[in-house]
C-alpha cells in the first residue's frame, strides 16, 4: 500500500487485498473521513451521502471531467455520467444509468446531478429546442417530487415511486426529449401514516401555500390537522410556502392548462374531503353521516351527490344477467372509501407523469427520430427491510433481485462479447431466487394470485399455508410452519426469503388485500361519469356495462411482475453504469460514520458480491487504446508510441517487458487482468513516474 492509500484508502474496491467486509468497511470509512464521498467498484460508483454540499459539482469540475477516461481523475458521479455520454457518442448504443441505494442515501440527488452534467455537457449554443428540453428535464423533477415525494422518518423528501426516465438524443447527441415510467407508487400513504411520517407533500403545499380565495374554492382550511388523511403522522411544517410557488411555475413551463391545474387540486382537495367521511347506522342500512361533507366532496369530483352517496354505501353486482344492489357494512363502506382515495391518488400521479411526457416527448417535426439514442437513468428503491415487512417490502426486493440478476447477466454478456471465458466465477447466482417470486404456477405470486382468484374466504393465513406446501423444499423459503424452531420466524404468519444480499423475513398479513387491490366497479363509473373531462378520462374502464365486468383485473403483483420483465428488457439492451448510494447515518450528520448500519447497506446493495462479480476472474479490463494511452510511458517499447502493430499487440508488448502477461486475458477490443497485484505495479509504478 502507498502512503496515500494509507490516508485515504484505494479509489476502487477492487484493489483491496482481499474482499471482506471488514476490508470494505475500513476502505469506505477512510475515505469518507477523508472526504471522498465516492469510490469504484470497476466501473460503479458507491457513493455516500455527504449531508453537506461538496464544492464537487461546480463547472470546473464539469470541465475536469468532461470526455475523460474513468480512470483520468479521482472518482466522481460526472465519471460515471460521461462515460455513459461517450459510450453514447462514440460507439452510437443505448445506455443506462442505475442508481440504487436505501432511502435517503442520495439517489434522487444523484440523478439529478447525472442530469445536471448531461445538460452541461451537451451542445451549449444551439437551438431553442435543447434549452427546452434540458430545462424541462430539470423541472420535471419538481412536479415529480411533489405528488410522488413525502416526508418519511428516514428522508424529509423520499420519493415514494420507483422512476425510470429515457433521455433521447438527436444524431447530433443532444437532448431532444424524454420519456418518464413510474412504478409501484405507495398509495397506502394516502390513508396512513406511521408516527412522525407525512401523506406526500402536495396535500401540505395545497393547504399551506394557496392563497385564501383558492382555499374557499376548494373548501379547505389551512390546517392539516382538520382531515383525517393528514392528521395520523406528523402535520409538521416544512417548506410548502415556497415549493407550492415552484409547482405552479413548473406546472406552467410543461403547459398545463388552466383546467388541468384546477383538475389537480381540485382532485387533492376531494381526497381530503374524502378521508373525513365517515359511516354510521340508519334503520340497519349504512349511510353517510356528514352530508355536508358529500355535497363538498360531489362538487370536487364534478358527481351527482346522490350517485356518490350510493356508490359509497353500497355496491351493484351483477348474477347470473340479474342487478342486484347490496349495501356495505360499516367495514366494507370504509375499506371502499379508502380504496376509493388511494386509487384516485395512484390515477392521478400517472396521469400527471403522462401529461409530463407529453410535454418532453420528441417532437413530431423532428425527422431525426429514428437516429434517437438514449441514456436512461434508474431512481429506484433498494432493499428494504423495516420491523414489519409486508407486501410493499416484497416487491422492492423483488425488484432488487431482478436488477442484481441482469447485472451478472450483463457481466456474462460482456465476457462473451469479448471472447472471454466466463469461469471461476465465485459468485452467487440469484435466478434460484427470482424464481421463488415469479415462476409461473409455483412461485409466489402465483400462489397468491391463485388464492386471491378463489372463490369463497381465503385468509392471509390459508395463504401462506399454500405457501409453505409448495415451497416446502425451497432452500430460499422457510416459514414458522416449515421451521417451528426457528427463533427469528417469531409469529406464525412470518416467512423468510433467503434474498441474495441475505434473510428478509415478511408477514403474510395484508398479501391477499393489496393483491387484490379490490375498487368496486361502482366507484370506477362514477369517476367516469365526472363532468371533468380529465378526471373522467383517467377511468376508462367506468364504461364497462355492468353485466360485462365480469372479468377479473390484474392483481399488483402481476402487474408488478410485468412492469419488472418490461423493465430488465429495456435495460438489457442497454450498455449499463450504476451508482450504489449509501447513507452513513440516520441523523442527516455530515461527519458520523454509522459502522452498524453502513455494513448493513453494503450486505442488502450486494456491494462485495458486485466487487466478486467485477473480479470473478478478472479485477480489470480497459480498452487496448485507453490502456496504452494511461501505461505507455512504462516500456521503452511503448514510449512516446508504439509502431510495432495493432494497441493490442502494444499492450502484449508492454506486459510481457513487465512479466505480468500470465496474469492477463486478451479479448476482441481489451484487456483483462485477472489480480489487483498486477493492477497495483502498474498503477504504482505509474505513480512513481508522474507525481500527482
Ligand atoms: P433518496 O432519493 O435516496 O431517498 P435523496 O436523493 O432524496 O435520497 O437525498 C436525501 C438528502 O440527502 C437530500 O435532500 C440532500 O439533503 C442530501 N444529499 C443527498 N445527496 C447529496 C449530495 N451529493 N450532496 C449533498 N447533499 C446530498
Ligand atoms: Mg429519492
Amino acid at each position: 500500500m502507498t502512503m496515500r492509500e494509507q490516508e485515504v484508502g484505494v479509489f476502487d474496491f477492487v484493489l483491496l487485498d482481499e474482499i471482506t467486509l471488514e476490508k470494505f468497511m475500513q476502505n469506505l470509512k477512510k475515505r469518507y473521513q477523508a472526504g471522498k464521498i465516492y469510490t469504484y467498484i470497476g466501473e460503479v460508483a458507491v457513493s455516500v451521502n455527504p449531508y453537506r454540499s461538496l464544492n464537487i459539482y461546480a463547472n470546473e469540475f464539469i470541465t475536469k471531467y468532461k470526455g475523460r477516461e474513468l480512470f483520468e481523475n479521482p472518482p466522481h458521479i460526472y465519471a460515471v455520467a460521461d462515460a455513459a455520454y461517450r459510450v453514447l457518442r462514440q460507439q452510437n448504443k443505448n445506455t443506462c444509468i442505475m442508481i440504487s441505494g436505501e432511502s435517503g442515501a442520495g439517489k434522487t440527488e444523484a440523478s439529478k446531478i447525472i442530469m445536471k452534467y448531461i445538460a452541461a455537457v451537451t451542445n451549449a449554443h444551439s437551438q431553442n429546442d435543447i434549452e427546452r428540453v434540458k430545462n424541462v428535464l430539470i423541472q420535471s423533477n419538481t412536479i415529480l417530487e411533489t405528488f410522488g415525494n413525502a416526508k418519511t422518518n428516514r428522508n424529509d423528501n423520499s420519493s415514494r415511486f420507483g422512476k425510470y426516465m429515457d433521455i433521447e438524443f438527436d444524431f447530433k447527441h443532444d437532448p431532444v426529449g424524454g420519456i418518464i415510467t413510474n412504478f409501484l407508487l405507495e398509495k397506502s400513504r394516502i390513508v396512513k401514516q406511521q408516527p412522525g411520517e407525512r401523506s406526500f407533500h402536495c396535500f401540505y403545499q395545497l393547504l399551506r401555500g394557496s392563497n385564501d380565495a383558492e382555499l374557499r374554492q376548494y373548501e379547505l382550511s389551512r390546517d392539516p390537522s382538520n382531515y383525517h388523511y393528514t392528521n395520523q403522522g406528523s402535520t409538521e411544517t416544512l417548506s410548502e410556502k415556497n415549493d407550492y410557488k415552484a409547482t405552479a411555475l413548473a406546472f406552467k413551463a410543461f403547459g398545463f392548462s388552466v383546467e388541468e391545474i384546477n383538475c389537480v387540486w381540485r382532485t387533492i382537495a376531494a381526497i381530503l374531503h374524502l378521508g373525513n367521511v365517515n359511516f354510521g347506522a340508519e334503520d340497519d342500512e349504512i349511510i353517510v353521516k356528514n352530508k355536508s361533507q358529500t355535497k363538498t366532496l360531489a362538487k370536487m369530483l364534478m358527481v351527482t351527490e346522490n350517485e356518490l352517496s350510493t356508490a359509497l354505501t353500497q355496491r351493484v353486482i351483477a348474477a347470473h344477467g340479474d342487478i342486484m344492489k347490496k349495501s356495505h357494512d360499516q367495514v366494507q363502506a370504509e375499506f371502499g372509501r379508502d380504496a376509493l382515495a388511494k386509487a384516485i391518488y395512484d390515477r392521478l400521479f400517472t396521469w400527471i407523469v403522462e401529461r409530463i411526457n407529453k410535454a418532453i416527448e420528441v417532437p413530431n417535426k423532428n425527422l431525426q427520430k429514428r437516429f434517437n439514442r438514449v441514456i436512461g437513468v434508474l431512481d429506484i428503491y433498494g432493499f428494504e427491510i423495516f420491523d414489519n415487512n409486508s407486501f410493499e417490502q416484497f416487491c422492492i426486493n423483488y425488484c432488487n433481485e431482478k436488477l442484481q440478476q441482469l447485472f451478472i447477466e450483463l457481466e456474462q454478456q460482456e465476457y462473451q462479447r469479448e471472447g472471454i471465458e466466463w469461469t471461476n466465477v465465485e459468485y452467487f447466482n440469484n435466478q434460484i431466487i427470482c424464481d421463488l417470486v415469479e415462476a409461473p404456477h409455483k412461485g409466489i405470486i402465483a400462489i397468491t394470485d391463485e388464492a386471491c382468484l378463489t372463490v369463497g374466504k381465503v385468509n392471509d393465513e390459508m395463504l401462506l399455508e399454500a405457501m409453505d406446501q409448495k415451497l416446502a423444499h425451497h432452500k430460499h423459503f422457510s416459514s414458522r410452519q416449515l421451521k417451528p424452531m426457528d427463533k427469528e420466524l417469531k409469529h406464525k404468519v412470518d416467512f423468510r426469503i433467503t434474498h441474495y444480499a441475505g434473510d428478509v423475513i415478511y408477514s403474510i398479513i395484508g398479501f391477499i388485500d393489496k393483491n387484490k387491490d379490490t375498487l368496486f366497479q361502482d366507484f370506477k363509473r362514477l369517476l367516469y361519469n365526472s363532468k371533468d373531462k380529465i378526471l373522467s378520462s383517467m377511468w376508462p374502464e367506468g364504461a364497462q356495462d355492468i353485466t360485462k365486468t365480469t372479468k377479473r383485473p390484474l392483481t399488483a403483483g402481476t402487474i408488478f411482475q410485468k412492469s419488472m420483465s418490461d423493465l430488465v428488457a429495456t435495460l438489457l439492451s442497454k450498455e449499463p453504469f450504476y451508482v450504489r448510494c449509501i447513507k452513513p447515518n440516520d441523523i442527516k450528520s455530515p461527519t458520523m460514520f454509522d459502522d452498524v448500519r453502513i455494513e448493513h447497506q453494503v450486505r442488502y446493495l450486494g456491494l462485495l458480491e458486485n466487487v466478486r462479480v467485477r473480479r470473478a476472474g478478472f479485477v480489470h479490463r480497459q480498452r487496448y487504446d485507453k490502456f496504452l494511452l494511461r501505461y505507455k510511458m512504462l516500456s521503452q517499447y511503448t514510449w512516446p508510441n508504439f509502431r510495432g502493430g495493432s494497441d493490442k499487440d502494444g499492450v502484449r508488448v508492454l506486459l510481457e517487458e513487465k512479466r505480468l502477461i500470465n496474469d492477463c486475458k486478451f479479448g476482441h477490443t481489451k484487456v483483462f487482468i485477472r489480480s489487483p497485484r498486477t493492477l497495483f505495479q502498474l498503477e504504482r509504478e505509474r505513480n512513481e513516474m508522474i507525481p500527482n
